[in-house]
């Protein structure tokens, strides 16, 4: 006889991990498929490490979601005895003097009551001389945000989610079809409710209803080697920076676990198979030349790690949390849209109450609001 649950969570990484714990957590049977394994190379949440930021402009829901999802992925890891996942290095914003998005940030932060500090150039000059600026900016520090270690903290929930009673199963889920789910080694489960949380494959399972809707992209990630004994890119000297001044989109993380100094640029990159796309970086020249304009004492620091990781983009950068069009007992969960990490908490939580039916849906996450006209509204 085919197993059966209530739940059946089809994807873990960052949104379907916790969605399957939360959900577990409300008493139901779960059971959790992943095709590589919780965490793994090809996932968008298998990196080293995310940021966790509250800032999110006029985009107000976020914010909310980033400190929910804060408080909750703290106290897993304090939980499951891996507070180290997390590591509070405050975020460091940058934008030009005036910028009306650190005015929407500023009201949203004093609303929600997040924790920040002003700075002004000279303030930021003062405090951080390894970052290097040729145009007045303006400061905003989040002095309680950092950075997650990304694919390890998507383990750890796995492991707390299974202590808890979910059952975990590495194996590919190939479309469910009613209450069955067939699975790549011949496995058929049952359940009422299925929720793909399959990330830049969601357009792949489901071609007709996402693709165009959800465009996975190529995004390099760089770690450079720092100075020897030089601790001024490391916490605390040096928080997570992000600068969405200019369409590069620059952001870096401290050299975490001396791993290296980490830069990106959040500008999306050419088309990406997540399955079959090789992971080989283009090239480090725009890299470099960032680091001698904006870390001058970086300007030749040899690369010592990089990865090549995929977001998987909605038009607006919203979510995607819906139901299927044609089958009711399908939840589309993904549209991370290089954002999403940070926010599984939050995402499970949202889930699992629109399964409750206990709170109204969220119209930016609803399938209807995803174009196939890219317009990116949230960063
Ligand atoms: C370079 C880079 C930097 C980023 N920086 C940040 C950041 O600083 N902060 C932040 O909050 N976010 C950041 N993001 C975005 C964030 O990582 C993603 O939005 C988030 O990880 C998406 O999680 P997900 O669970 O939707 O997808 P994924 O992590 O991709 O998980 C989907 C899972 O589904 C599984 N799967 C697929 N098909 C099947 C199948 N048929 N059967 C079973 N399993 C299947 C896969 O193996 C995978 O594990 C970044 C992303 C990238 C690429």
């Amino acid at each position: 006889m085919a197993e059966s649950y209530e739940v059946i969570v089809i994807g873990a990484g960052s949104f379907g991990c916790w969605t399957a714990y939360l959900l577990r957590r409300t008493g139901r049977s779960v059971a959790l498929f992943d095709a590589y394994g919780a965490g793994n190379s090809r996932a968008s949440s298998g990196g080293e490490s995310r940021i966790i930021r509250m800032g999110y402009g006029a985009s107000e829901i976020y914010t909310r979601w980033s400190k929910r999802s804060l408080t909750l992925w703290t106290d897993l890891l304090t939980q499951t005895k891996r507070p180290e996942l997390f590591e509070q290095t405050g975020v460091l914003w940058t934008p030009p003097a005036g910028d009306p998005s650190a005015a929407h940030t500023r009201a949203a932060f004093e609303k929600y009551g997040v924790t920040f500090q002003n700075l002004t150039h000279s303030e930021i000059e003062a405090r951080f001389p390894q970052i290097r600026f040729s145009s007045p900016r303006e400061g905003i520090f989040e002095p309680e945000s950092g950075v997650l270690l990304a694919r390890r903290a998507v383990r750890a929930v796995v492991e707390e989610a299974v202590r808890n009673g979910v059952d975990y199963f590495r194996d590919a889920a190939l479309a469910s079809d009613g209450d069955a789910l067939r699975t790549e080694s011949n496995r058929v489960v049952r359940a009422g409710t299925f929720v793909y949380a399959c990330g830049p494959w969601l357009p792949k399972i489901f071609p007709q209803v996402l693709e165009g809707r959800i465009r996975p992209t190529r995004q390099e990630v760089y770690f450079f080697g720092t100075p020897a004994g030089d601790r001024q890119f490391a916490p605390p000297l040096m928080p997570a920076w992000i600068d969405f001044t200019d369409e590069r989109g620059a952001y870096s993380l401290p050299d975490l676990e001396n791993r290296g100094f980490k830069l990106a640029f959040d500008r999306h990159g050419p088309e990406f198979d997540p399955d079959s796309g090789e992971r080989v970086i283009a090239g480090i020249g725009e890299a470099r030349a960032f680091l001698a304009e904006r870390f001058p004492a970086l300007a030749d620091a040899p690369l010592v790690e990089s990865r090549v990781c995929q977001y998987e983009n909605t038009s607006s950068g919203d979510f995607l949390i819906d139901r299927h069009p044609e089958h009711a007992n399908v939840w589309l969960v993904g549209g991370g849209s290089g954002h999403g990490f940070k926010h599984g908490p939050a995402v499970g939580e949202y889930v699992t109450a629109q399964i409750d039916g206990t709170v109204p849906a969220e119209p930016r996450f609803a399938l209807a609001t995803k174009s196939r006209q890219a317009q990116r509204a949230v960063y």
